[in-house]
């Protein structure tokens, strides 16, 4: 018999628990703080979980090293997944833009189907029970609970990020893995929001307006997205920010200037756009500016392009000059704001960095430093986008970890 001890029951642990319990040898206990496994999962997806995604590469993952994600992607693909979920009797359902949910469309289902599998298949599962510590004596591990002390074969490292504490997030799988030998690339938050400078964009408080929207690091390109925005009271969130949100957490860690591009009327050329904005002041000549442009824009980005530009909303259209028009014609086109951070671990859906994948074997997930420890799950340094690739990547790294229990 060997003794497996699964610290954290999320999407990782729970799929390497079920795929090691086909080895009869196994002897499987699941550590879970929470008083109910796999929070996340829950909450995945808005309620529905968006459980992998058709279209997978390994373009859809960040990490110092990411070509370790592909034997993954090779032995773990879609059709395995879908296969894998299958199997367990949860049917999936592809959508257009290729993001798979249950075809139940609830997470909960999901929830259910592991939760099954766990207790058929004899998985000793340990709710409300924090691991406080992991040592390593000579051929085996020592666990420590709060009044305990359990000695254990092989451990997986299953905890997860330190995103959302209030659904379990931790950093305590790093700090371990620090502890006993490994490298780390500190969590930073991603799929976030973010916090923007000055107040210009708390006039569009609640505005969502799909734009096309350009970062910009040190005054340069480095992404643009067609998608959602959403002016709040501490910045910006909505699809497009959420998806930007990574490359904006590296910029900050390098201190670099970041700025978000907003072109909020993408169909529209400068030219035209002039053109229409000089034939609508025409039209209503004796309208105020703000209410002419409330034709064009949602009156509330009105404003806040107008403050921006000191332009006062009362002027009387037929009194804007050429220049003035050009200028509304341009913010309208690129209205930019200086990034100053995310919100932080709390708000972000998942963290990137994780236990460098140097020190981890691609194939077994087994740790390079300590044999017999393993690692699956958002605790690596593999983080994905959004559109389901984190809980594939969670599926993907368990059934390995199982596979090699
Ligand atoms: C709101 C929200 C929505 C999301 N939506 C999606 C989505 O639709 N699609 C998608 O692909 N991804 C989504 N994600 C991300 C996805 O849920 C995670 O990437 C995935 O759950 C990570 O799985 P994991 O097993 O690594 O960690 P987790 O699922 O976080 O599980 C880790 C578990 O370990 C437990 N634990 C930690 N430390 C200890 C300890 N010391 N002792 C005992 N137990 C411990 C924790 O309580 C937790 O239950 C979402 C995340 C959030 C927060």
């Amino acid at each position: 018999v060997k003794k497996i001890a699964i610290i954290g029951a999320g999407a990782s642990g729970l799929i390497s628990a079920i795929v090691a319990s086909k080895d009869k040898q196994n002897q499987i206990d699941i550590y879970e703080k929470n008083s109910s496994i796999g929070k996340k999962i829950q909450a995945s997806g808005n309620g529905r979980c968006n459980i992998t995604n058709q279209n997978i590469s390994n373009n859809d993952f960040f990490s110092e090293k990411p070509s370790f994600i592909n034997y993954l992607l090779s032995e773990f693909d879609f059709n395995k997944c879908q296969t894998f979920f299958e199997n367990l009797g949860l049917l999936l359902e592809v959508k257009n833009d290729g993001k798979v949910y249950p075809l139940s469309m609830e997470s909960k289902s999901v929830l259910i189907i592991l939760s099954n599998h766990i207790k058929q298949r004899n998985i000793n599962l340990f709710l409300e029970t924090q691991i406080k510590d992991i040592k390593k004596s000579k051929n085996s591990f020592v666990l420590e609970l709060d009044n305990n002390k359990l000695e254990y074969d092989k451990v997986v490292i299953a905890t997860g990020s330190n995103s959302y504490k209030n659904l379990g997030g931790t950093d305590f799988g790093l700090s371990i893995s620090k502890k006993l030998g490994h490298d780390i690339v500190p969590f930073y938050p991603s799929l976030v929001q973010l916090i923007l400078k000055g107040d210009i964009y708390k006039l569009a408080n609640g505005v969502r307006k799909k734009s096309l929207v350009k970062l910009l690091v040190d005054g340069k390109a480095k992404d643009e997205i067609y998608d959602d925005i959403l002016f709040t009271k501490y910045g910006i969130s909505g699809l497009a920010i959420l998806d930007l949100s990574q490359k904006v957490s590296i910029a900050l860690k390098y201190k670099k200037d970041i700025q978000i591009a907003l072109n909020l009327l993408p169909q529209y050329d400068f030219q035209k756009l002039s053109n229409l904005i000089t034939k609508l002041c025409d039209l209503n000549s004796d309208f105020t500016i703000l209410d002419t442009l409330c034709g064009l824009l949602n009156s509330k980005l009105v404003l806040a392009i107008l403050k921006d530009l000191n332009i006062d909303k009362n002027l009387i259209s037929k009194n804007l000059n050429f220049k003035q028009i050009k200028s509304i014609a341009n913010n309208i086109l690129n209205f930019k704001f200086t990034v100053l951070d995310t919100k932080g671990f709390d708000y972000a859906e998942v963290s990137g960095g994780g236990v460098s994948t140097n020190n981890i074997n691609n194939k077994t997930y087994e740790s390079k430093i300590i044999k017999n420890l393993f690692f699956c799950g958002e605790v690596i340094d593999i983080v994905g986008r959004r559109g389901g690739y984190n809980l594939h990547f969670a599926w993907g790294s368990g059934y390995l970890v199982g596979k090699n229990l």
